[in-house]
């Protein structure tokens, strides 16, 4: 059983395929989000994870660590300062990853991370009563390589290996069935979280979602808006309390701001809460009636802090939002009624005024014919499910659906005379692996280039370079040394390009992370111009897999006349002069631009050549025979 997992900045879920339904574990407390929050207590014991970690974060901040994924794969420079603005202590040497620093001791993002997933891992094992292995992570579009290579190692620490990474938003698409969907829809997923917010075009092409832009912001979520409502009620605190403000701050702040987080949540439900501290101090008790009005006039600033993005994403991807099929909304901030006709209003979403419940909506809006705006699934657990189908994929448990990564295009390596050789197809599924055999074309050569191409043209140099290498080995005859060339495209679509010297066992390896998430529009231009151009490509490579025979069999004739000229006459001498200057002629009348000739008349010169050194090669068989038992006899 592959589990799914979405590991969150603030909160992290664990989600499994059961019998056939995707759905969200609860843990021991019957909850089915975990606080990404991980405390260390003082005395080495067993760091405690989720809720009981956030009891300790008023208590031992400087134990306490949350929004580690933002650490994630980062070094110090990376991050600008209000990102590294946390209530920890981490390290902040420049060029240098982060690491966490606790009193006496450190830890990596991903050692962090690792407690989280061994706590979800748990979670997922209770339940399941069975012992858990493997994983499909989710991570934000954004995340680059090293993000997502961090994330790897996080499960590989808790004992999960990570089969697959995939996008939050793709995993979103998928919770919510998007996939069936008609091939080249379009969607958004809008993912206010309580930290980040993202946004990103997708695009479903043969049952794949493609990311066509991606924007957001690491530092615009739920937590400005508690901040917001923790600034008004301490405006309000500020105005019944004598007290001194800085001294209420130590000791009460915490409490206030987890009022003001709640009665957020509430308000999202209902119209008006009433918040009630008592001793928030020792002699004040704090009581407030809090409207969704109120609300909703703090919150509005930062929820339109997330239009430009929005607007971005799609001038990105070169779309209006009339193209969107759907939108789809992600994230527990998503559940706030303003934010989804906010984002309703972005995008000009067509049908909210079902999803919207008690706003009512402006004439304007039942005119537009924007895309639909689709909240059917939890906002909280859509990425867990999500992913949870993904492995569920993965592990054959789902297999009515094909939703396995394909390469865009075929990848290969150059070979003689500057051909492709392809060593995985186009539209292979991933994860493959290919490998073949390649010798040297000219003796006493030392080394071999490796020269990794994606595309679908014959010669090389029209293909895409993603790379390239140099194998050494030890220098023999042409067509001694014998190298092992393998492609393998792993589960995260990384290419492993690997060349082995067969008769030392000496390697090199190169790594590839470009090969599958290419442009559709590359893609696209790529096999139009291998069609427009089949019959020239076609010529070209007939003409070089020829010339390159022709070339060799030059050489191997120059040498034996040299070898054996004393044994031959000069009119036998002559007679193989003449096949040979008759198809270096046609060689001279290449079209050296397309790489064409006549190819039927090298291939009679060819054959000439061939048949008119026969006797040349007896003799030479002869002479080796020769000296072959001198040797023996001396
Ligand atoms: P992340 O992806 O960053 O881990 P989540 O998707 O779990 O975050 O979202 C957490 C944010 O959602 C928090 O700011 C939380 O207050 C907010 N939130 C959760 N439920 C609700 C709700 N019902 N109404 C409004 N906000 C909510
Ligand atoms: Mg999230």
């Amino acid at each position: 059983m592959i589990i799914g997992i979405d590991l969150g900045t603030t909160h992290s879920a664990v989600a499994v395929v059961d019998a056939g339904f995707p759905l969200v574990l609860a843990d021991q407390n019957g909850k089915r989000l975990t606080p990404s929050v991980v405390y260390f207590p003082n005395d080495h014991q067993e760091p405690q994870v989720g809720l009981d970690a956030v009891r300790m974060q008023t208590v031992a901040p400087a134990r306490t660590i949350y929004s580690v994924k933002r650490f994630m794969g980062r070094r110090s420079d990376d991050l600008s300062d209000t990102e590294k603005r946390v209530d920890y202590s981490i390290s902040q040497n420049p060029g240098e990853a982060i690491k966490i620093l606790l009193k006496d001791d450190a830890f990596s993002p991903e050692q962090i991370s690792a407690e989280i997933l061994k706590s979800l891992k748990r979670t997922a094992e209770l339940s399941m009563e069975c012992s858990i292995e493997r994983a499909v992570i989710t991570v934000p579009a954004y995340f680059n390589d090293a993000q997502r290579q961090a994330t790897i190692e996080a499960g590989r620490l808790a004992g999960l290996k990570v089969e697959r990474i995939i996008n939050e938003p793709t995993a979103a698409a998928l919770a919510y069935g998007l996939d069936r969907l008609k091939d080249q829809s379009k969607i958004a997923v809008y993912d206010l979280g309580g930290g980040t917010f993202d946004i990103t075009l997708l695009e479903l092409s043969e049952g794949i979602f493609r990311v066509i832009s991606t924007q957001g912001n690491t530092c615009l979520g739920g937590n400005d808006i508690d901040q917001a409502i923790l600034d008004h009620f301490l405006n309000i605190v500020r105005k019944e309390s004598s007290e001194n403000i800085a001294a209420f701050k130590e000791n009460s702040l915490p409490r206030l701001r987890e009022a003001a987080e709640q009665a957020k949540i509430a308000l999202s439900a209902e119209t008006v809460v009433s918040v009630e501290l008592p001793f928030l101090t020792p002699d004040y008790h704090f009581k407030t009636e809090f409207t969704r009005d109120q609300l909703e006039k703090i919150a509005s600033p930062i929820v339109n802090r997330t239009r430009s993005h929005c607007i971005r994403a799609l001038s990105d991807a070169g779309l209006a939002s009339s193209d969107l099929d759907q939108v789809v909304m992600v994230g527990g901030q998503t559940k706030m009624p303003l934010v989804r006709s906010r984002v309703s209003d972005y995008f000009q979403c067509a049908d909210f005024e079902e999803t919207r419940g008690d706003i009512r909506l402006g004439d304007s809006f039942h005119e537009s014919k924007g895309p639909e705006l689709n909240t059917n699934q939890n906002p909280d657990e859509a990425i867990a499910l999500g992913a949870a189908i993904q492995g569920a994929m993965l592990s054959g448990q789902m297999n009515q659906m094909t939703l396995l990564d394909v390469t865009p295009l075929s990848l290969g390596i150059e070979t003689f005379g500057g051909l492709m050789n392809v060593l995985i197809p186009r539209n292979s599924t991933i994860p493959v692996k290919a490998g073949e055999v390649f010798t040297t074309a000219v003796a006493n050569q030392r080394e071999m280039l490796i020269h990794t191409l994606q595309g679908e043209r014959e010669k090389a140099r029209d293909n895409w370079s993603l790379g390239r290498f140099v194998i050494p080995f030890e220098k023999a005859p042409k067509g001694v040394p014998r190298v092992g060339v393998q492609f393998e495209i792993d589960a995260n679509g990384i290419l492993h390009v690997l060349a082995r010297d067969i008769q030392t066992g000496k390697e090199q390896h190169l790594e590839i992370r470009s090969a599958i998430d290419v442009d559709d529009s590359k893609v696209t231009e790529m096999v139009e111009s291998s069609v427009e151009h089949a019959m020239d490509d076609f010529d070209a490579r007939r003409w070089i897999e020829t010339r390159l025979k022709a070339e060799d069999l030059l050489k191997a004739v120059k040498q034996s006349l040299e070898d054996c000229k004393a044994d031959i006459g000069p009119d036998y001498t002559a007679e193989i002069q003449q096949a040979v200057d008759a198809l270096n002629q046609v060689l001279a009348r290449e079209n050296s631009d397309k790489n064409t000739g006549d190819v039927d008349a090298l291939k009679q010169a060819i054959t000439l050549l061939d048949s008119n050194t026969q006797k040349l090669a007896e003799v030479q068989m002869d002479k080796i025979t020769e000296q072959l038992m001198n040797q023996q006899h001396q």
